[in-house]
């Protein structure tokens, strides 16, 4: 099939979150099933043509190419792009956002007419490509170009839906018709996710779990009215990993690489993680993990009510994120009150982020919710047991077999939790068949693309 995958970030070009890694990774899956695929992004400052090797396609769209031929186009306009950050800045959210990403959809649309790129799906990744199908069954519809294109909308996380005040609809260039309940209106103002609900042909999220969390009031954001009368139509496939990227055999930012048949090498990864993080080194306290986004998502609101109790029990903890600026001013008392315990990291640093899941022994992520969840797969594949609350696609990914499990999201709940995986550290044979049990967890992106192909196809026949 031709496949043209729309999104705000891929790695290794622009990185936030899980959404870059899954770009990074399907269009190279989807190639290896002999589909033909491109990816178009904006081209942001990070993206520098010396490093990428860019080649001009346009006056203001040049490219590149990954895996065989996966050609991956930039969309260009310095003015909205050529910033230091995604999406904002300590300040808040970039106020132009609406302009940026509604050209971004617009011109993302054009370019396929102009490289002659019909594809038969348009697969694209939450609100901010949500314009997307909302544009080609409006404004590119008379167009024959366009006859026939599917579109296919992933949403990443329901919490993020693009919201905007009313007054700049008329910025998008579609009528007000579309400014109502039943399309891209929500509580009087511009939802652009709820925009790619409504048009795009089928829609996913990335666990099964999840597919059926939005669909509830707790968990939908509002968008659960709108999911459950297109229920037929939305899908949960689970993300893969790219253990080209994620093994700890071959990862070269670790200090020592190890497999399941020499496990205890991954002593000297703790111990090189302890030293970086001007922790005692001591290969018998239990070092627990963060890398993550410090938000109240990311269970940052219970680990918080948990910390004081936390940091008396024997144990390590280093944190790697950055986000809200409450969790940043709490998590540094912390640190300053318990030096010897916790070690945090205010920054986004993958080689760091690398180490941790290698020296860790125990990763924690206690979501409040998880579409999918990147971080339980990765630790996995180190042999860093996850500690989780069950929920979203930590439920569909974390078991009693290869980690810990919470079910009532209280900081009660989480503390005991850590307390009974301190304790089973203690019990080093046990913790050794754990560790080999949870590297044998495969979630390969192949298994994960073939049931992106079905829904492909299924998008491709919808009349
Ligand atoms: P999200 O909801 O943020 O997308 P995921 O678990 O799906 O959460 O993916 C997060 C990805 O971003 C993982 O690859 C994780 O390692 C990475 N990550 C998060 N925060 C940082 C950070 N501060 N530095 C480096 N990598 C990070």
């Amino acid at each position: 099939m031709k496949i043209a995958f729309c999104a705000s970030e891929m790695v290794p070009f622009a990185k936030t979150g899980g959404l870059a890694d899954v770009v990074g990774a399907l269009p190279q899956a989807l190639e290896e099933l002999k589909h033909e695929v491109i990816v178009i992004l904006p081209r942001y400052k990070s993206i520098q043509d010396t490093k990428f090797k860019l080649e001009r396609v346009k006056q203001d769209v040049s490219y590149t190419v990954i895996g065989k031929n996966i050609k991956v186009y930039f969309i260009e306009r310095d003015e909205y792009f050529a910033r230091d950050n995604l999406y904002g800045d300590k300040a808040g959210d970039y106020k132009d956002n609406l302009d940026r990403f509604s050209y971004y959809c617009k011109r993302s649309l054009g370019l396929l007419k102009e490289i002659n790129f019909k594809p038969q799906i348009i697969h694209c990744h939450d609100w901010q490509s949500g314009l997307v199908p909302v544009y080609l069954k409006n404004l590119f519809v008379k167009d024959s170009f366009y006859k026939g294109v599917r579109t296919l909308f992933t949403i990443h996380n329901i919490g993020y839906q693009g919201l905007f005040p009313r007054d700049e609809f008329s910025k998008l260039g579609l009528s007000w018709d579309l400014f109502n309940m039943e399309y891209m209106e929500f509580f009087d103002k511009i939802n652009i996710l709820k925009g790619g609900i409504v048009f795009c042909d089928l829609i996913n999220t990335v666990s099964n779990a999840y597919s059926k969390e939005i669909q509830t009031k707790e968990f939908g954001f509002g968008m659960e009215g709108i999911l459950s009368r297109r229920k037929d139509s939305l899908f949960g496939i689970i993300n893969g990993l790219d253990y080209s990227i994620w093994n700890p055999e071959s990862d070269s930012y670790i200090a020592k690489n190890y497999s399941v048949k020499n496990l205890n090498e991954k002593a000297r990864d703790k111990a090189d993680l302890q030293k970086i993080c001007k922790l005692p080194v001591k290969n018998e306290i239990p070092l627990f993990g963060i890398v993550s986004r410090l938000a109240e998502q990311k269970g940052f609101d219970i680990l918080a009510g948990a910390i004081q109790d936390i940091c008396k029990l024997k144990l390590q903890l280093v944190i790697l994120g950055t986000g809200d600026q409450k969790y940043h001013v709490l998590l540094d008392d912390i640190t300053k009150q318990y030096p010897e315990v916790v070690s945090l990291n205010l920054k986004f640093d993958d080689s760091l982020a690398h180490k941790i899941y290698a020296g860790s022994d125990i990763f924690l992520m206690p979501s409040k919710y998880e579409p999918c969840g990147l971080g339980q797969l990765i630790s996995l594949s180190y042999g860093t047991i996850p500690l989780v609350f069950k929920t979203g696609g930590l439920a569909d990914t974390v078991t009693k077999a290869n980690g810990f499990v919470f079910d009532k999201y209280s900081a009660e709940e989480l503390l005991k939790t850590i307390k009974s995986a301190v304790k089973e550290f203690s019990a080093e044979k046990k913790w050794q068949q754990l560790m080999q049990r949870a590297m044998q967890y495969n979630f390969s992106w192949e298994e994960s693309a073939k049931k992106y192909v079905q829904l492909y196809e299924k998008a491709a026949r919808q009349k």
